[in-house]
């Protein structure tokens, strides 16, 4: 027997749902493929994937390193996770943020971490390297996970120097900050590699893949191995290791994505302008995110109250919109996953219930946008009586 919950998930037809993910056409790949007919390599690094990581090199200040493509997001994490802190000694727990995908701790754990969740700050949604160095705990700390909430792009000179001070390794999940990290280039920091998804549902999508960016040369070597099944160069193991590296099929939807990227950013940049002009009409701009600091995967409504949400959601639905609660109420919320050891969740708890996905998508027409505009209006301010 299905919950009355995931039926209505099942047999709701959405008008306009919360996200409508659009790949490279079947046409546009085909140059791509039959490139794959020549070579017969269909994955170990064969042209379509050294090109597109060359490519992809040029697109990001990579400080002298590099990246490795990966087969998805939670293998760039697990070959990050490895590349810089292999797997626990003495000090098996790692840090995270309550407030992330389910794939951040599943990493953690493929990697022999005991997670360890803690509460975000209001303001950033992500951890605070200040506020992690005076935790009573950190002295059985190997690992620290930061998550790029929604793709924003955390303090990376501050976390670096958490590193350098505590010793501690820290990764980045930054599976969602593609094009967040296009639209803030800086210097990557040099001990502390980034995992990037390029999930279907991720602006920069290929079906399932990643990247590990790396700006030092000796990890990006150790990433490349430990999503290579530790093989670099020669036929020996070196190192544990998954097989996590990114096929020839997916590099070629990789690189015909790449190619028609720079459109595809400038649809989305209008999506996000049009829910800007419309939530400043409506007078609700202040509690819009999207575009700039957040992805384009994203448009975030940060209601006042979870009530609003909720009120929100529900009559968003009653047009048949849909909209997300994208990473639930974080992970200790999830009843069938842990328990883990954590803090207590002040913020997570009110936060996650605030932040709501509304639809957003490279050709969501600027009438749903105005539509969904007026239903937030009117559903987030009480009714005069
Ligand atoms: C999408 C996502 C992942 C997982 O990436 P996959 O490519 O689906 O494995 C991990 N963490 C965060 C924050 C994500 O948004």
């Amino acid at each position: 027997m299905v919950s009355e919950s995931t039926q209505q998930h099942m047999v709701q037809d959405w008008r306009v749902p919360v996200a409508r993910p659009k790949l490279p056409a079947a046409g546009a790949l085909l140059p791509f493929l039959e490139k794959l007919d020549q070579s017969r390599t269909y994955s170990n690094y064969g042209p379509v994937h050294r090109d597109l990581q060359h490519r992809l090199s040029q697109c990001f200040s990579l400080n002298g390193g590099g990246l490795a493509l990966t087969a998805s997001g939670s293998a760039a994490l697990i070959g990050a996770i490895l590349a810089r802190a292999g797997r626990p000694g003495r000090r098996r727990l790692a840090f995270c943020a309550s407030y992330t995908f389910v794939a951040t701790l599943s990493a953690i754990q493929c990697c022999g971490y005991e997670p360890y969740l803690l509460d975000v700050g209001a303001h950033s949604w992500a951890l605070d390297p200040i506020a992690l160095g005076h935790h009573s705990r950190i002295n059985e700390v190997g690992l620290v996970v930061v998550t790029c909430p929604y793709g924003r792009v955390p303090d990376f000179a501050a976390w670096q120097a958490f590193s350098d001070r505590t010793g501690i390794p820290v990764v980045v999940d930054a599976a969602a900050a593609f094009d967040t990290l296009q639209r803030q280039p800086g210097e990557l920091p040099p001990g502390i590699p980034l995992a990037l998804s390029f999930h279907a549902t991720k602006a920069f999508g290929c079906g399932e893949g990643g990247a590990i960016f790396c700006a030092d040369p000796g990890m990006l070597v150790r990433a490349i191995r430990a999503t290579n099944n530790g093989f670099l160069g020669r036929r020996a193991v070196e190192g544990d290791n998954i097989n996590g590296k990114m096929s020839e099929y997916h590099a070629c939807v990789a690189l015909a994505e790449l190619e028609g990227w720079p459109e595809k950013a400038k649809a989305c940049d209008q999506v996000a302008q049009n829910y800007q002009r419309a939530f400043r009409t409506h007078r609700q701009v202040r509690s819009l995110w999207v575009g700039g600091a957040t992805s384009y995967a994203y448009a975030l409504y940060h209601a006042d109250t979870p009530e609003v949400a909720l009120r929100v959601r529900a009559a968003l639905w009653d047009n048949g919109i849909d909209s997300r609660f994208w990473y639930a109420f974080g992970i200790h919320g999830e009843a069938g996953f842990g328990p883990f050891a954590r803090d207590d969740m002040p913020v997570t708890d009110v936060l996650s219930r605030r932040l709501l996905g509304l639809p957003f998508y490279c050709d969501l027409p600027e009438a749903e946008i105005e539509a969904i505009s007026g239903i937030v209006a009117r559903a987030s301010t009480p009714a005069r009586v």
